[in-house]
């Protein structure tokens, strides 16, 4: 605490201020702290909470924030980046000020110390409300009632040819520009925009899901310079606003809001959001959703079965449309510009992330979307064989 000044000179009083940041820190972190680790501890152990949380709880603790940052068309989260991070800079320049040319730089590191420990507690416990508890819910298998298992290959070829069958459909059908890319009909903003339709869509099919709101997706400003990171879509919860990279290829884009969609409705899992991306562009008559979803699984598939069969493989691929083939050349050429250093960085970050989530598997999770695959195309298939 201040107490007078003499001349220039700042007299301090130290023991009330030391008690009083200690009190501080008592009160303002530890009571996050505890929370968080609470939340975490119990909704890993208690997947039927978790559940409860992201069914009942999940969607009514995050409608206000979708509700303001649904307001907007363009992305919150790099307003945010763009704001917090000459804030960061210029307070990290006042603190150094301060250590050299003030007193009492021990208390001026001690009060900085207290001050990121608080703000760290409460994002830890917010990060925890709107995403970290939907990693332990239920297993989508389990909510589907899909029997994953280590599936053989004949599964594996079965599900890639009814794949590109369906594919195949919908290449034949969706706008292309002369050099046989595929470009959606809209705008960009406009084609986000109807994805949550979308989900509406999806829900409806499978209520199972317990999808009840997903989040407005949102075009970001510096996406071609975020493309060195090699992301095309990122969920931020604090916002709980899903990011798109609109100038990655709109065959793979479109895919990639669908799963970032699926995260905003609670499912967390890297594997999952993709597959319920891919059943909700299956589900829907909006074809330039549906060839993106069907596009990227296929690239999934198609790399599992290459490991395991070259052979099959070809004989799969070889019966793909030639847009297909286009538009995985697009997507290679475009993503190549980018290799380097921070696609490595951020790859490693994403999957230390995902490990620290529990998902061990690290982003190698992403391809487990096809075990997701293969049982949701044995049940359907078991469905409409007996005749339901
Ligand atoms: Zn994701």
């Amino acid at each position: 605490m201040r107490l007078f000044s003499r001349g220039q000179k700042v007299v301090y009083n130290d023991r009330p201020r030391r008690s009083s940041l200690w009190r501080r820190l008592m009160w303002a972190g530890v009571f996050p702290v505890a929370l968080t680790i609470a939340l975490y501890l119990f909704s890993a152990r208690d997947p039927h909470s978790a559940e409860f949380y992201s069914r009942s709880i999940f969607p009514i603790f995050t409608w206000p924030i979708r509700q303001f940052t649904g307001l907007f068309s363009f992305s919150l989260t790099q307003v945010l980046l763009f704001i917090a991070a000459p804030l960061l800079l210029a307070a990290l320049i006042w603190f150094v000020w301060r250590l050299i040319v003030r007193p009492g730089r021990w208390r001026a590191v001690l009060t900085a110390v207290v001050n990121l420990v608080i703000i760290a507690a409460w994002a830890a416990l917010l990060f925890m409300l709107t995403h970290g508890i939907n990693y332990h819910r239920h297993t989508l298998s389990a909510i589907m009632n899909l029997h994953t298992q280590p599936y053989g290959t004949e599964e594996l070829v079965a599900t890639a040819d009814w794949l590109v069958g369906e594919l195949n459909e919908v290449a034949a059908l969706v706008p292309r520009d002369e050099e046989g890319i595929f470009r959606p009909s809209d705008s960009c903003e406009a084609t986000l925009d109807r994805a949550g339709a979308i989900f509406v869509n999806l829900a409806e099919n499978y209520p199972e899901l317990g999808i009840s709101a997903v989040g407005r997706p949102k075009s970001v400003w510096l996406s071609h310079y975020w493309s060195y990171t090699g992301i095309t879509g990122m969920y931020f919860p604090y916002l709980v606003e899903p990011n798109l990279n609109i100038d990655a290829p709109e065959s793979g884009l479109l895919f990639s809001t669908l799963h970032e969609l699926a995260h905003t409705a609670g499912y967390a899992r890297e594997d999952e959001a993709n597959f319920l991306a891919f059943l909700a562009g299956h589900c829907s008559d909006d074809n330039e959703y549906k060839y993106s979803a069907y596009t990227q699984m296929f690239s999934l598939v198609g790399s599992q079965l290459n490991a395991r069969d070259t052979a099959a493989y070809k004989e799969v691929a070889g019966k793909l449309h030639f847009g297909v083939w286009v538009d995985y050349r697009n997507q290679n050429i475009y993503w190549d510009q980018f290799k380097g250093k921070i696609q490595e960085i951020s790859n490693k970050v994403n999957d230390t992330y995902l490990k620290v989530q529990k998902q061990e598997k690290g982003v190698q999770s992403y391809g487990e979307a096809v075990d997701l695959l293969i049982a949701w195309h044995l049940s359907e298939a078991a469905t409409s064989g007996s005749g339901k």
